[in-house]
């Protein structure tokens, strides 16, 4: 029987070994960290042998096939000794694929995976389609694989993810942008990070959808020297000649072969123009997959929104506070400060990944009052900001930098949670980092 094995058992890898399990594979999982409690009964009601805080090579090094969580490094110990002794490594999203015919819509980029993702299956959901939501949201699509049978998946796809995959094919794709992120992990070269985002259409045949943004640099140029085999469904902000959606007099709309669809941005619930982006991917995703009109239009005016990004909290003394704990990287920042109206006080900081702050600082000096910098190590952003900006307040907890940012603030002003940065050295996760956020508003 065909040995797998599961490296790292959160919500991907329990999910890869329960549908393997199911599937009739000899399966074990091993993590090295402490697996969670729901996790641990999950592999127990499926008998699925599993260990944890350790990698027992005798064991896994047999496997014919491993399927790797998008946590674990190509760096790892454990990762190199498979691939010295050859053995396949694939990742969850791969090995779920070959077990359904649902068709697959996937979302990847470096920002908007998740609003989109929500949005999509948001559109789906509600024009009465029987869809599933997985990937990075929700439940895993190894798990849904194994015990739903939708016709349709809406699965958020990370870089991660995308670097095990190789005879998936998403039967529409979107790529939403590439800007540097998680340098870390691709030998710190913008390349091999752009590589991966674009395993998203590989295996696509003519049949097949690719919406991208026409206004990326990257994209652009990557479309121009690769040979994308499926039939292409661009957007951008305004008409290009093979534009599929774009803006013009206000109104957002989208044209496909099969959908004519008129919108006044004003109607969509989400403000900003990267959620004017993230809705003409969504809204063009429903049309490849024939989603009448007016359930694309209730959906887009109905959609309530992600929590942590952009997300308003309170008023408070006529100080608004808005949450964009998800904000884990420079680019996502550019497009929270894009959309403000108000002048801002900025909390950020946390861990650092190499960022380059340039790109936000005509932004900030335009907008910017204020600066809460929230994390264990400033010194990134004092050695880019300190020359720039007056207002500087060092912080190291939470409730300090909600407190030193209201009192930086002025009846009128913003006060906006959007670090650039991971947030382990503070917080378990950034949703710790939005909560506590919210908690120490909503106590002010
Ligand atoms: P992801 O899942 O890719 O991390 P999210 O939808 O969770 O993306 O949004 C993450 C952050 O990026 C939020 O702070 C949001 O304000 C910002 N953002 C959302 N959509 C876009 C976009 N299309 N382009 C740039 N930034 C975006």
């Amino acid at each position: 029987m065909k040995r797998i094995v599961v490296l790292g058992a959160g919500e991907s890898g329990a999910g890869a070994a329960v549908l393997a399990k199911q599937q009739g594979f000899d399966v074990f999982v091993s993590d090295l960290s402490e697996i969670k409690e729901n996790y641990k009964e999950l592999l127990n009601q499926y008998q699925i042998e599993w260990e944890e805080k350790q990698h027992t090579e005798e064991i896994i090094l047999k496997a014919d096939e491993v399927i790797k969580s998008p946590g674990i490094p190509d760096k790892a110990p454990i990762i190199k000794k498979l691939k010295e002794k050859n053995i396949p490594i694939i990742s969850e999203i791969e090995f779920a694929g070959r077990f359904t015919n649902a068709k697959m819509i996937c979302i990847t980029g470096s920002n908007g995976k998740t609003t989109t993702t929500m949005l999509t299956y948001h559109i789906l959901k509600n024009a009465g389609y029987n869809v599933g939501l997985a990937g990075n949201v929700g439940q895993s699509l190894a798990y849904q694989v194994a015990t739903s049978s939708h016709d349709y998946y809406v699965v958020e796809i990370s870089s991660f993810q995308l670097d095990g995959m190789y005879h998936f094919k998403a039967d529409v794709a979107i790529l939403l942008n590439i800007t540097p992120d998680h340098l870390d992990r691709y030998e710190y070269n913008f390349q091999n990070y752009v590589n991966s985002k674009f395993r998203i259409t590989q295996n696509q045949t003519s049949e097949d959808v690719f919406i991208f943004w026409d206004d990326d640099p990257v994209i652009q140029s990557e479309i121009a020297r690769r040979n994308i085999l499926a039939t292409q469904y661009p957007f951008s902000l305004t008409k290009k000649e093979h534009s599929k959606a774009y803006v013009e007099n206000n109104n957002l709309i989208i044209e496909t072969s099969n959908n004519l669809f008129i919108m006044p941005v004003k109607e969509l619930s989400l403000k900003g123009i990267h959620n004017t982006y993230n809705m003409m991917a969504a809204g063009l995703a429903a049309s490849a997959v024939n989603v009448k009109k007016e359930f694309i239009r209730q959906s887009l005016q109905d959609f309530q929104g992600v929590e942590h990004r952009l997300e308003y909290v309170a008023t408070v003394r006529n100080v608004t506070f808005i949450n964009d704990s998800k904000a884990t990287n420079v680019n996502s920042c550019w497009y929270a400060l894009e959309s403000m109206k108000t002048p801002v006080i900025l909390i950020l900081g946390g861990t650092d990944k190499g960022n380059d702050y340039s790109e936000i600082e005509s932004l900030v000096k335009e907008k910017v009052k204020g600066l809460v910098f929230l994390g264990v190590d400033n010194t990134p952003l004092h050695r880019f900001f300190d020359d720039k900006i007056d207002k500087i307040v060092d912080v190291h907890s939470m409730e300090d930098a909600v407190k030193a940012a209201y009192s930086m603030a002025e009846a009128g002003d913003t006060v906006l949670l959007s670090p650039c940065c991971a947030s382990f050295d503070l917080f378990q996760n950034y949703e710790d980092r939005g909560r506590q956020f919210k908690t120490c508003v909503r106590n002010l």
